[in-house]
């Protein structure tokens, strides 16, 4: 029984289903979310959704391939460059695709397992109790029964909290996001490229969408200056992204939508599972969007969880291994993920004065390897790499 139906649920409903575990998953909201966050897939997420057969419908929703990533500086210039072309995997590039649609694909790609897994868009729950839960489906009351239940009702999760799962905040973050879209600028460093604005205002981030045709333009703006931030026209806003990522001049026109903000946090659960109860995605981890992680620890999550209940269910193994196998994983992307957000959400005048030297490591192709290694997802290891598919 698995309860929420984003990335994390659905990405569990696949990786159970290509293991033979029929599961029912329960999603409050009948119709896919327009969230304007959470584009971006890693590598190694490509081998796992390529394994539940979702690549097929992510390229045909437009998926777009990016194979680097460049540092730049409003008055600097380029300041260096980082790709997945050289490493060894499958799927050597990320692949960019509205949120909305890869929730679209997943779902899209369920009947192709047999009818081993159960979709009920538009049930709430409100109560659980050990693994019968019950709450509202289509206006009407409902209850149902698991052997284990999934928790992937994101960072707000009910049944985390029902469990009583204590889950820390380890870092508030001062800044939060403006999502604002537009017209791509026509020029070579976004073909099939990302791009990042750093320096004194912080992290600009332009990630190529809708096979790019247009970009997303992940912006950062201190919390206490959200109000001013939100009032402005689309034309202020426009001028304001181009002071700080001067290649949207090139852009055929301004912003295309009313962007959503985000805070941003850091938190984790401080423990995985309880009795049969295991908590997947942001219902168990909360990481900074800097280098685009949420989805992949989510979809890792899924993977090794789905392995672990499949040899719990054959007696080999019990549940609690996924919490050793996941928790200290999961504890290092965080951890590396806040570092990188420190340094690249930095703001002040010395970030400018120092933006050369501070990048001077994009020079070093190990460097530039071993990011590109972690971002992808490539440091962590899959069910099959921990040996549990034997
Ligand atoms: C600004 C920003 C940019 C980001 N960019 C990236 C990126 O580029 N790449 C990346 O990998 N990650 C990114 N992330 C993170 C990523 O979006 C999330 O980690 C991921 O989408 C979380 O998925 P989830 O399924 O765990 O949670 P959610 O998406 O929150 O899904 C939880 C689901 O549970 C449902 N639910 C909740 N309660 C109940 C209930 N009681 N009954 C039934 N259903 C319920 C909700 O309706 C929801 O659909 C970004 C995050 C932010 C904030």
């Amino acid at each position: 029984m698995i309860v929420g139906g984003g990335v994390a649920g659905a990405s569990t409903a696949h990786a159970l289903a290509t293991l033979g575990v029929s599961s029912v998953l329960l999603e409050r909201s009948a119709d896919y979310p327009e969230l304007n966050r959470g584009d971006v897939i890693q590598p190694l997420s490509l081998s796992l959704l390529d394994r539940w057969g979702v690549l097929p419908q992510i390229e045909a929703l437009g998926g777009y391939r990016v194979t680097a990533s460049g540092f730049f500086h409003r008055t600097h210039g380029f300041l260096g460059e980082w790709g997945f072309a050289e490493l060894e995997t499958a799927h050597p590039h990320q692949t960019i695709l509205r949120h909305t649609n890869l929730h679209r694909a997943l779902y899209a790609a369920f009947p192709n397992h047999g009818g081993l897994v159960t979709v009920r868009r538009g049930a709430r729950v409100t109560e659980v109790d050990d693994t019968t839960v019950t709450g509202t489906y289509q206006g009407e009351p409902f209850t149902a029964v698991g052997r284990f239940l999934v928790a992937a009702d994101g960072p707000q999760s009910m049944l985390r909290r029902a469990a009583g799962i204590r889950f820390d905040t380890l870092h508030d973050y001062a800044h939060e996001y403006l999502m604002p879209s537009c017209p791509r600028p026509d020029v070579p460093e976004l073909e099939h490229r990302t791009m990042r604005y750093v320096g004194g205002d912080g992290l600009t981030m332009i990630i190529p969408l809708d096979g790019g045709a247009e970009v997303r333009v992940p912006f950062q703006i201190p919390v206490a200056e959200e109000a001013r931030w939100r009032s402005m026209t689309p034309q202020q806003l426009w001028q304001q992204m181009i002071a700080r990522a001067p290649v949207l001049a090139k852009a055929p026109g301004p912003v295309t939508e009313n962007p959503h903000s985000y805070r941003i946090h850091l938190r984790h659960a401080d423990r995985y599972v309880r009795d049969r109860l295991c908590l997947v995605g942001e219902a168990a981890h909360v990481v900074a969007p800097t280098v685009a992680q949420g989805m992949n620890m989510a979809m890792l999550d899924a993977d090794v969880l789905a392995a672990v209940i499949r040899r719990t269910l054959d007696g080999r193994d019990e549940l609690e291994l996924y919490d050793r196998l996941r928790r200290p994983a999961n504890e290092q992307v965080l951890t590396a993920s806040h570092d990188q957000t420190l340094v690249q959400a930095a703001t002040g005048p010395r970030v400018d004065e120092h933006a050369l030297r501070d990048y001077t490591w994009l020079a070093d192709p190990e460097r530039r390897r071993e990011v590109a290694e972690r971002v992808g997802g490539l440091r962590t290891k899959t069910a099959e790499q921990w040996g549990l598919l034997s």
